[in-house]
């Protein structure tokens, strides 16, 4: 049986291979001048023994081997086979979804999105200062609100509007609401439909983080 697109790693890695840091900060793929900045990291000149040598460019990935990992898990849970009735054991007892994993790795996955994302573009800010913030804010929820806010006069949600990610907004809105239903005595909070909608907009949810981060995170040019 062929293999659905979403069955295949590059499905789950596709939105961030080439990726790197570009100098400006964003998150810039190879092949393509840096949307922020428009360096071209296409070729390289290096002088070996004073002679000027084309090199393609080498840098490191944009992601952690943390995030790496994480995907690696969501992939693995999602493309497995489902369990047969020998596994019965394993199977949800009360209408729970089998693979509420996939939506559980994510959401951990998306707050460790949004804790570089803070981090980095409060870099500006005198240690001390980052650090309160960081503390006193420290839920995703109070971040993507009230900080968002004292740091760019709007939540997150309005960030991700601006980037043309209204769909991902509402959806992550409703991931959160369920996630927390999930974790507070209500599991069947997390439906299959709810971990098939997870999947289907995954590529559309990092092109989109990545665009607001790059709305945040980087430096511009006046
Ligand atoms: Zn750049």
């Amino acid at each position: 049986m062929a293999k659905r697109e979403d069955e295949k790693w590059d499905y789950w890695w596709g939105p961030w291979k080439d990726h790197i840091r570009c100098r400006c900060g964003a998150l810039a793929n190879l092949n393509f001048a840096c949307p922020v900045c428009h360096k071209d990291f296409s070729i390289r000149h290096v002088e070996i023994d004073g002679e000027k040598v084309e090199t393609p460019a080498v840098f490191p990935g944009a992601l952690t081997w943390s995030h790496y990992a994480m995907l690696k898990m969501i992939y693995g849970d999602w493309a497995r086979r489902s369990l047969g009735s020998h596994d019965i054991e394993a199977l949800p007892l009360h209408g729970e979804s089998p693979r509420a994993l996939v939506v559980l790795v994510f959401w951990t996955f998306f707050e460790s999105l949004m804790d570089w994302f803070y981090e980095t573009s409060m870099r500006q800010l005198p240690p001390p200062v980052r650090e309160d913030l960081l503390t006193r804010y420290n839920s995703i929820g109070a971040r993507m609100d009230r900080l968002h806010r004292v740091l760019f006069c709007c939540k997150y949600s309005a960030d991700l509007e601006s980037v043309g990610g209204g769909a991902i907004r509402f959806h992550l809105e409703h991931l959160q609401k369920s996630r927390n239903q999930f974790v507070h005595g209500n599991p069947e909070a997390i439906s299959d439909d709810l971990v098939h909608e997870t999947v289907r907009l995954f590529p559309e949810f990092c092109a989109v983080w990545i665009r607001s981060f790059n709305l945040r995170c980087a430096e511009r040019q006046s």
